[in-house]
């Protein structure tokens, strides 16, 4: 079998950030099958879906990176839905909608892969992946492949047990719920709608909210109140009409976005004594600078 691999690869295009460097080598795993022997065969290889909640390196990445892109299946039995993790969720939610199923209304409005969903355990406008999750097929790269059940997910507030055990996520099984394919599309295009009105489209490109929310008060509303929306470095800047947004105005790198969180975080910790916790993962092994500001934002 023959690998689909693109050494020195310009991830930058692949990310809603359009902000990184290039990777010695990305691999393409066309099924299933071929994704789990590449897991095999590399044993601590970085798993990338869309791309849509990464900040890449400017610096790029010394090694190895499987993107999931191809791994693109839906299988529909009344209303079982089977997923790969490669499969787009705005795609999903509009397959879904077409055969009346209901429950992934909130997909369709930001651009996660459902290998990525899953990981973060994603959700918006009260639904969330987990709500009709049945099983995901995962492979451990401790114990191989292994089916778990939602209740052994370990689904909490943007993560899941992928993200603490080291779990692959290879599909998902959804269980939806039968509804009017016009009644589900209403409430697709008012998400969307909701979209244009409070978050910056990928005209402008970002990763989605940077910071965690904290028990309290969303993490947009402490920033906002300490001003962050004026601060920018570079080509970065916090978005003018949400706080929590971080956008890229033209070339904006990576070692401008982690010092802009890091006055993000400090200015919060400052007045609220809280310290927030990014939402969005970092990718790159080459910056040292970069890596120094990585672990002070994500130091508990
Ligand atoms: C404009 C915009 C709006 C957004 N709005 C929301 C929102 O409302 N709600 C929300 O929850 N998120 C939102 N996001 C963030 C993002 O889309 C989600 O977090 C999504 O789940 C990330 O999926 P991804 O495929 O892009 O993940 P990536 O960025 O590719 O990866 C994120 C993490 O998941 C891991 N991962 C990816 N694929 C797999 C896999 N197959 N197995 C195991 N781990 C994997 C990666 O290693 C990484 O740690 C938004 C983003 C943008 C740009």
């Amino acid at each position: 079998m023959t690998d689909y691999i693109e050494k020195d690869f310009e991830i930058k295009n692949y990310t809603t950030f359009k902000i990184g460097g290039k990777i010695d080598e990305a691999y393409f795993p066309d099924n299933v099958d071929e994704f789990v022997r590449l897991l095999q065969k590399y044993p601590n290889i970085p798993v990338l879906g869309n791309l849509s909640n990464t900040l890449v390196s400017s610096a790029g990445y010394e090694g190895k990176v499987i993107l999931t892109h191809k791994l693109n299946n839906i299988t529909i039995e009344d209303n079982k839905v089977t997923a790969e993790c490669g499969v787009k969720g705005p795609k999903l939610s509009q397959e879904v909608c077409k055969a009346g199923l209901s429950g992934l209304e909130f997909m369709i409005g930001f651009p996660g892969s459902v290998g990525g969903e899953v990981y973060m355990n994603a959700s918006a406008h009260g639904q969330c992946i987990s709500d009709c999750i049945t099983s995901v097929l995962c492979y451990s790269r401790k114990i191989g492949l292994v089916t778990f059940e939602k209740d052994r997910m370990g689904f909490d507030y943007r993560t899941s047990r992928c993200e603490k055990d080291d779990l692959i996520v290879l599909k998902a099984e959804f269980e939806l719920t039968p509804k009017n394919s016009d009644e589900i599309k209403k409430q697709m295009d008012e998400n969307l709608d909701f979209r244009r009105k409070h978050q910056p489209t990928l005209a402008l490109p970002n990763c989605g909210s940077i910071f965690k929310n904290p028990p309290c008060n969303p993490a947009g509303r402490l920033l906002e109140s300490v001003g962050a929306k004026e601060i920018m470095i570079g080509d970065v800047r916090v978005w003018r009409n949400h706080s929590n947004f971080i956008v890229n105005t033209g070339s904006g790198k990576s070692l401008d976005v982690l010092e802009l969180m890091c006055e993000m975080k400090k200015r919060v910790k400052e007045v609220y004594n809280i310290e927030l916790e990014p939402e969005i993962k970092y990718l790159g092994n080459k910056s040292k600078e970069e890596l120094k500001l990585w672990q002070k934002l994500t130091q508990k």
